[in-house]
């Protein structure tokens, strides 16, 4: 039986925003123990170096000191040592993201790849972890986390365990005084626990999510194992974001995006049940199906894979699905999800630049490193994947006879892939596609992965009796195809090949007067407003602080919209396949 390595978390003082850690290694490398932080997280694809927030790193046995050196920027080494060794650090946890560790006196929450040396040569051994209660004044605080519990009480402060460092951080903790929405899918406890403050109706939102999860449950067959799923939710004034986890999330809302009392699914609601409907589906889609270049992960170098688009884009693609399959959204508000969806691609250049295959390769230094250009020349393999995922389905069911979708394919990929803990080849989702509709499905992959073509969904959706109409309506504020900063006068956003990029400006030029007239951060819009295409203007701008004019030509700006609609005139098949698609009732005869 291997004695477990020990890491110590405490917070002697929270309004420091710094976790002391205590790391005991009962049998270290006695020639120097090496530890490391790692310098990304699964999920989140940027090198973002959590070693930057580690101070002082200190090491003794039972002779006393043993001398620690920096070996890289995350990689630390410990001199010879005799026996168990002690290592002492604090990590500054001031990043109120769900990739990072917060602590202050009203909450803590870590995610392990901030605060846990890894120790070199051991990371498959079992580890313990003891969570010390900081001394704040007040109410209590508990924990919340899906580490599995040692002696620790449910909910309490004490000793949890991981089998091994892959699984230490991939259960981040939360601190604190929280509330708990309670549901059961697939039998197993579900639990949303919302720190911060809030005015949530619990009761609404487990039935919602409730219905979601089981529809996700459903697709695949069967929830992974595991003996509870939590939504570690921080509700704040502003903020949005999520990171899936095996066996939870951490999540980040608007106060105004959770249900309140009232029967109406907001416009907010529906992206908070959007946003957990797509981290729960990550349990099959990502953290268990992995494509091969992250199996095992690389965390302290990038990895470089083509396939994101399969892991974010087909995950986005049915976390909308899952709230219309459900019934917890109706096809209306479904299809108005796809509407915005369709405009926040096809509304910017980026989609005609780039492929998903290399908005997927390049995501660590383009997706998550935008610049100037970046709407000119980057695709999301989010969004246009969601939409091509869309496309595929369609396809499938329309050339199978809907025999077979990309549901089964899904499926397959469960089976093949997330159950055996074996890597997806990059070929890999291609291959399984073709094996299991019979399609040659080449030229798809071809034009809509691997090329930039506009996804031809018009025509796929009609196959669904579902009606696509493309608006165009003027645009004045981008007759020049500029954006800029909100509430300023700086040029954000220069589309290429357009008026404003023609005329000479740039991104980061400030705007002075158009024509001679003053331009503020409001009256931008009514300046432009009287120009037709073809009219010239003369645009006053500092680059800097050197004052430039530079002459622009107006040009016609159509700004398309695009609409679904649900068809009430159609055959009856187009109808049965509607209904199987989006698991409506079956129409009646
Ligand atoms: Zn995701």
């Amino acid at each position: 039986m291997t004695d477990p390595i020990l890491y110590t978390i405490a917070a002697p003082m929270p309004a420091s925003h710094r976790f002391h850690v205590t790391l005991d290694i009962p049998r270290p490398a006695t020639s120097g123990q090496r530890l490391a932080l790692p310098s990304w997280i699964p999920g989140s694809y940027l090198v973002r170096d959590f070693a930057r927030h580690v101070g002082r790193v200190s090491a003794s046995d039972a002779r006393g000191a043993v001398a620690v050196s920096k070996v890289d920027k995350s990689t630390w080494r410990c001199a010879p040592c005799a026996g168990p060794l002690r290592v002492q650090y604090d990590v500054f946890a001031w990043d109120l993201s769900v990739r990072g560790a917060h602590l202050d006196a009203t909450h803590g929450f870590f995610n392990g790849s901030n605060v846990f040396l890894a120790v070199a040569g051991r990371e498959g051994d079992p580890v313990d972890v003891m969570l010390v209660e900081p001394p704040v004044a007040g109410k209590a605080w508990r924990v919340a986390t899906t580490l599995a519990r040692g002696d620790a009480p449910q909910w309490g402060f004490g000793l949890y365990k991981a089998s091994d460092y892959d699984e230490l951080i991939d259960h981040p903790v939360e601190m604190g005084q929280f509330d708990l929405v309670d549901f059961d899918a697939a039998g197993v406890p579900h639990r949303v626990v919302l720190s911060g403050r809030h005015f949530c109706d619990g009761p609404r939102l487990a039935k919602d999510l409730a219905l979601i999860c089981e529809q996700q449950v459903s697709l695949f067959g069967e929830l992974p194992q595991m003996d509870q799923y939590l939504f570690l939710t921080r509700v704040l004034g502003d903020g949005y974001g999520g990171l899936e986890h095996r066996s939870s999330t951490a999540l980040m809302c608007r106060r105004g995006d959770l249900p309140g009392r009232d029967d109406k699914v907001s416009k907010e609601y529906r992206r908070f049940l959007g946003l957990a409907s797509h981290e729960y589906f990550h349990l099959w889609n990502i953290k268990r199906i992995k494509p091969a270049a992250f199996t095992p992960y690389d965390l302290e170098q990038e990895s470089y894979t083509q396939l994101l688009w399969v892991f974010e884009g087909i995950t986005s693609y049915y976390d909308d699905l899952a709230l219309v399959r459900s019934g917890v959204i109706d096809t209306p508000s479904y299809l108005e999800l796809v509407s915005e969806i369709m405009a926040r691609v096809l509304s910017v250049p980026g989609h005609r630049w780039q492929s998903l295959a290399e908005s997927s390769f390049d995501a660590w230094t383009k997706f998550y490193k935008p610049n100037e250009d970046t709407p000119n020349s980057v695709v999301s393999y989010y969004a246009k994947g969601a939409l091509v995922a869309m496309l595929l389905d369609l396809t499938i069911r329309e050339r199978t006879v809907d025999r077979v979708s990309l549901d089964d394919v899904m499926r397959q990929m469960w089976t093949r892939y997330g159950k055996t803990g074996l890597g997806v080849p990059e070929d890999g989702f291609e291959v399984l596609c073709e094996a299991v509709t019979g399609l040659d499905l080449g030229p798809f992959f071809d034009r809509y992965i691997r090329s930039t073509d506009e996804p031809d969904l018009e025509r796929a959706l009609k196959s669904v009796g579902i009606s696509l109409t493309c608006d165009i309506t003027p645009a004045p504020d981008v007759a020049l195809g500029l954006v800029l900063k909100k509430d300023t006068t700086e040029i954000a956003t220069v589309y290429r090949d357009r008026a404003a990029e023609l005329g000479g400006l740039a991104p980061g030029d400030v705007l002075v007067a158009i024509d001679a007239l003053q331009v503020t951060s409001s009256n931008w819009p009514v300046l432009v407003a009287p120009y037709a295409p073809g009219d010239r203007a003369t645009v006053h701008a500092f680059r800097g602080d050197e004052l430039h004019a530079v002459e622009v030509t107006f040009e016609a700006s159509p700004q398309r919209r695009w609409r679904l609609l649900a068809d009430d005139d159609v055959t009856p098949a187009v109808a049965a396949r509607r209904a199987r698609w989006l698991q409506e009732e079956a129409p009646t005869a």
